[in-house]
C-alpha cells in the first residue's frame, strides 16, 4: 500500500514538506489540505502588495494546485479545513468550506503546519469595519480596497514589530499619514533599544508619528467610516484605517483537540526531528515551539526560513532519513524607508531574560564599503559574545546598505559555534564597492578580540555617570563643541601625550571619540603609561542612540 502523507496547511512549512517528501518518495500519496483559497503564497510580500510595490496579485502566488499536481504529483485541496484528528484510527476530519460537507481521510504520517494567527485581543470595538490584520492574500486585498474605497488619509498601526513597520512604510508610500502605537518604548522589540533608535529617527524624519510606550485600549467609530483609537495613556488617535500588528499566536487548536503535547510557551511541542508527542504526527513552522539555539530555552520564532527548513526535516524523517533541526536563532531583517535593521542570535535583552550575564557587547560604525568609493554609508553594528571564551552570542545591525551580508555572516558563525577570533580571521570578498580589506566583520572580531585579550576594557554607556570616573572626549575641539557627553573633558588624541598631567591617575578614565577608533588608540597609550582606562564602545554615535532610546538620562 502507498505511504499516505497528509499535510495540514499549504504555505511555507507545509508546501516545503510536501515537495521534499515527493523528491524522496516517488510512490507516496501526498495531499495538502489548505483552508484558505491559496496554496504556497508569499506572506512576506503582502505589505508590499498593499503599498502597490507588488502590483499583480498573481506575483504573490509561488505555486498553484496545478503546479503541485503537474510537477510533483501532489494533490492540493483548497478551502478544506482539517477540523479534527482521530489519532486512534489515524484519520483526519476535513470540512469542505464551500459545501459544508465533512469527510475522513486516513494517514500513515500527518504533518501539521497551520501557522500562527494574528493576535486580536478582545478590546472594545475591535470588530469595527476598518480594523484589519494581515495574514493572507484576501486580507491584503481588503486593506487595499478599504483605503481606495474610503479614500483613507490616516492610519494607526498598532505594533511596531517587523510586519507593523513594513505596513507603515507601505501606507506612507500610498500617501497616508501614519501613527505607530507600540506598547514597548521602542520599535522592533527583538532588538536592543539603542539599535532600534536609528530606525526610529528615520521613521520620524519621514513624518511617522511614533507613540511609544503606549498600547491600544479601545476602538470607537468616528464620523463616516472613521475610527478613534483610544490608548492606555489616554491619547485618542483618529484614523481612516487601523492595522493590528501586535503579534501572532501559534495555531494549536487541532493539536490541543487531539491531545498532543503543548510546550511552556504555548506552541506544539516537537523533538529535534519535528515529531510531536504522537509518533505518526509531525508539526512544523509558526505553530511549534523551538529551542533557542543560543540560550537553549523554549521559544516561539515565527519566521519563514525556519518553517521551510523544519518542513524539510519532517519530510526527511517521514521518508526514513536521519535529519535533525538545529534550533532557531531568530535571524531577521526589515527595511523601512531605505534603512535596514537586522538581528541574529541573542540580544542583551534576551540574555538578561534567560538569566545569562557572562557576556560583553561591542559597538562599531564602519562603512559598508571602502570610504573612498562613492556611496559609502555607515553600518551601526553591535556584537555580543561570551566573556569567558569569546563565543559569539548575537549581533544586530542597522544601515542603508550591507546590513544583510554582515548579519548573515555572523548568523553562520553562530551556527558553527564560532568565536570573535573566527570573525577576526574571516576571509571575505573585497573590492571597493563591496566591502573593505578589513571588513566590518573583521573589525567587529578585532574589537571584541581586543577585549578578550585584555588590551581594552569596555564600560557600558549606561554606567556613564558612576562616581569616581572622569569622562574624556578625545575628538578634535570642533567636534566636541558641536556636541558632547555632559561633563566630559576634551583632550584631542593628538594632544594626549602632551597633556598627561591633566589626567588623574587615581581615578578611572572613560574614553570616547566619534565611533571608537581614536579612543582605542588613546586607551592603549594611557594604559601602557599606568592609567586606569575604560573605553565607551562605539563612541559618541552610540552615546546618542543610547541617550535617545532612553537608556541614559540626559542632563
Ligand atoms: P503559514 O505560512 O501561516 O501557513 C499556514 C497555513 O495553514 C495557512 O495558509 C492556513 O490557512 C492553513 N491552515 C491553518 N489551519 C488549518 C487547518 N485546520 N486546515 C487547513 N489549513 C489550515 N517571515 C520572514 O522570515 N520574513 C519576512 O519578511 C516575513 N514577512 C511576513 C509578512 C507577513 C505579512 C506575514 C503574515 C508573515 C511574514 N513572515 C515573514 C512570517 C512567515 O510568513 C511565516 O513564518 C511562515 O509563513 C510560517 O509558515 P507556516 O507554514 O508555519 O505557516
Amino acid at each position: 500500500m502507498k505511504n499516505r502523507i497528509l499535510i495540514v496547511g499549504g504555505v511555507a512549512g507545509g508546501a516545503s514538506c510536501a515537495t521534499r517528501a515527493r523528491r524522496l518518495d516517488e510512490t507516496a500519496e501526498i495531499i495538502i489540505f489548505e483552508k484558505g483559497p491559496h496554496v504556497s503564497f508569499a506572506n512576506c510580500g503582502l505589505p508590499y502588495f498593499v503599498g502597490d510595490v507588488i502590483q499583480q496579485e498573481s506575483n504573490l502566488t509561488v505555486a498553484t494546485p496545478q503546479t503541485f499536481r503537474e510537477r510533483f504529483d501532489i494533490e492540493v485541496r483548497l478551502l478544506s479545513e482539517v477540523v479534527a484528528i482521530d489519532r486512534e484510527r489515524a484519520e483526519i476530519l476535513v470540512k469542505e468550506l464551500t459545501s459544508g460537507r465533512t469527510y475522513r481521510e486516513r494517514y500513515d504520517s500527518l504533518v501539521l503546519s497551520p501557522g500562527a494567527a494574528p493576535v486580536r485581543p478582545p478590546l472594545a470595538g475591535i470588530d469595527l469595519p476598518g480594523v484589519f490584520t494581515l495574514r493572507s492574500i484576501p486580507d491584503s486585498k481588503q486593506i487595499r480596497e478599504w483605503i481606495e474605497r474610503k479614500n483613507a488619509k490616516t492610519a494607526v498601526v498598532a505594533g511596531g514589530g517587523f510586519i507593523g513597520l513594513e505596513m507603515v512604510e507601505n501606507l506612507v508610500q500610498r500617501g497616508l499619514q501614519v501613527t505607530v502605537l507600540e506598547m514597548q518604548n521602542q520599535v522592533l522589540p527583538p532588538m536592543d533599544p539603542e539599535m532600534a533608535e536609528p530606525l526610529q529617527r528615520r521613521l520620524r524624519e519621514r513624518g511617522v508619528n511614533l507613540a511609544l510606550g503606549d498600547g491600544v485600549l479601545a476602538f470607537e467609530p468616528s464620523g463616516q467610516d472613521g475610527i478613534v483609537v483610544r490608548t492606555s495613556k489616554g491619547a485618542r488617535h483618529k484614523a481612516g484605517i487601523v492595522i493590528l500588528g501586535i503579534g501572532v499566536r501559534p495555531e494549536t487548536g487541532l493539536a490541543r483537540g487531539a491531545g498532543l503535547e503543548i510546550g511552556p510557551r504555548g506552541g506544539i511541542r516537537v523533538d529535534s526531528q519535528m515529531r510531536t508527542s504522537d509518533s505518526k504526527i509531525w508539526a512544523v513552522g509558526d505553530a511549534v515551539e523551538v529551542t533557542d539555539y543560543v540560550t537553549g530555552q523554549a521559544a516561539l520564532v515565527p519566521l519563514a526560513g525556519p518553517a521551510t527548513r523544519q518542513g524539510r526535516v519532517a519530510a526527511d524523517v517521514i521518508c526514513g532519513r536521519v535529519s535533525v533541526f538545529r534550533g532557531v536563532q531568530g535571524t531577521a531583517i526589515c527595511s523601512v524607508f531605505g534603512l535596514a535593521a537586522a538581528i541574529t542570535g541573542a540580544s542583551e535583552k534576551s540574555l538578561r531574560r534567560a538569566g545569562i550575564s557572562d557576556y560583553e557587547a561591542v559597538y562599531l560604525h564602519p562603512g559598508q564599503h571602502a570610504a573612498f568609493f562613492p556611496g559609502a554609508s555607515a553600518i551601526y553594528l553591535k556584537l555580543i559574545f561570551r566573556r569567558n571564551d569569546g563565543r559569539i552570542l548575537g549581533a544586530q545591525a542597522c544601515g542603508e546598505d550591507g546590513v544583510d551580508k554582515r548579519i548573515d555572516v555572523i548568523a553562520t558563525a553562530i551556527q558553527k559555534q564560532g568565536t570573535v577570533f573566527d570573525l577576526e580571521e574571516a576571509e571575505l570578498c573585497y573590492a571597493p564597492q563591496f566591502g573593505a580589506a578589513k571588513d566590518p566583520i573583521n573589525m567587529a572580531g578585532m574589537i571584541a578580540g581586543n577585549v578578550m585579550r585584555g588590551d581594552v576594557q569596555n564600560a557600558t554607556w549606561t554606567s556613564l555617570s558612576s562616581n569616581g570616573v572622569t569622562v574624556v572626549d578625545v575628538r578634535d575641539r570642533e567636534e566636541f563643541e558641536m556636541g558632547h557627553v555632559p561633563g566630559a573633558t576634551n583632550i584631542p588624541l593628538a594632544e594626549v601625550r602632551g597633556r598627561l598631567s591633566e589626567l588623574p591617575t587615581e581615578r578611572e578614565l572613560r574614553l570616547y571619540c566619534g565611533v571608537g577608533q581614536r579612543a582605542y588608540y588613546a586607551s592603549r597609550l594611557l594604559k601602557q603609561r599606568g592609567y586606569r582606562v575604560q573605553n565607551l564602545s562605539g563612541g559618541y554615535r552610540t552615546f546618542l542612540s543610547c541617550r535617545d532610546s532612553g537608556m541614559i538620562e540626559s542632563d
